[in-house]
């Protein structure tokens, strides 16, 4: 077995010295700022490649910023700590990495200024979130998404995710998959951990970062792929029956990949089945993050050449 080594306090520290007070700030006031971000295994190649790492580091500084938390490292740094992370677990499968900021200091007050904000790395092998070979069962959420004016969707910020969890845990309580939430527009925003998409006419429709979303980078990765395919991408504002119109259906995400949905709120979407833009979207995603498309070796970063 090999030790399993975490990124702590600015050393790579076994698992099991990477502890934590109870009384850290950051723990009672859900202010840590996250990522989650995977590395894909590449059995012909021998080398397992980090997909997006400096999007993923990039955005988690600037939500840092915006949260007052100062992380004494740039985005390039990251990525190079996290292969260097990948190496020391000796990481020879496909794995999700999660980064987390947070204060550090033991202290009562629910602020953001004055403490002193710490990045911790670690990795964990895990395979499929979602079913993305059959596609998911949805339901729309009684939780409203989080507003821009109280928590931002646009930050991955622990506390965030108390709304993604309530909305999640309805979701499985009542025989679905994931849950869609609105947001206090009443518009489609997105699911608890996932980007939504819908696709019309041929045409792959995406609710506008106004609609109360996370800047998904998979989200982008779609966008790009759709224009490459040359399919139309909309970014406007998706009303809840629209979903019951739609012809196709699919989330995105770091963990969740591209999940085809094929049941909204009871309602097939299309006939049921996975639709051809989702298929198509989905098999060049998979190649891309794999390593099997050159066209996209830029979203990646080799670990072991
Ligand atoms: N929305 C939410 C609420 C999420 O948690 C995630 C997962 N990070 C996404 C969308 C998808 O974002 P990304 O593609 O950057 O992983």
């Amino acid at each position: 077995m090999n030790k399993e080594y975490i990124f702590f306090n600015d050393q790579f520290v076994e698992a099991e010295n990477a502890m934590i007070s109870v009384k850290t700030n950051s723990l009672h006031y859900g202010t840590a700022i996250f990522e989650g971000i995977r590395a894909y295994w590449n059995e012909e190649k021998k080398d397992l490649f980090l997909l997006f790492g400096k999007e993923h580091y990039t955005r988690l500084v600037r939500n840092a910023r915006s949260m007052f938390m100062n992380i004494e490292y740039t985005p390039e740094e990251l990525v190079d700590i996290t292969l260097e992370l990948l190496r020391k677990n000796n990481i020879k499968e496909d794995v999700y990495i999660r980064p987390l900021v947070y204060f550090s200091d033991l202290a009562l007050t629910p602020k953001l200024i004055e403490y002193k904000a710490t990045i911790t790395i670690y990795t964990y092998r895990f395979g499929k979130y979602l079913d993305t070979s059959k596609g998911i069962r949805v339901q729309t959420s009684s939780w409203v998404r989080n507003d821009d004016n109280s928590i931002p969707s646009r930050w991955k910020v622990a506390g965030g995710y108390v709304n993604s969890a309530l909305a999640k845990t309805e979701a499985i309580l009542s025989g679905f998959d994931e849950a869609v939430m609105l947001n206090s527009a009443g518009y489609v925003s997105e699911g608890s951990g996932e980007n939504i998409f819908i696709v019309r006419s041929g045409k792959i429709i995406t609710p506008e970062y106004s609609d109360h979303i996370l800047e998904g980078i998979t989200r982008n990765a779609v966008k790009q792929l759709a224009d490459d395919l040359q399919i139309v991408f909309e970014e406007r504002k998706i009303a809840r029956s629209e979903l019951y119109a739609a012809d196709e259906a699919f989330m995105t995400g770091t963990a969740a990949e591209v999940t085809p949905v094929i049941e909204i709120d009871h309602r097939k979407v299309g006939n049921g089945e996975i639709g051809n833009t989702t298929k198509l979207i989905q098999e060049k995603y998979f190649n891309a993050v794999r390593g099997n498309d050159n066209r996209y070796s830029n979203w990646l970063k080799s670990t072991y050449n």
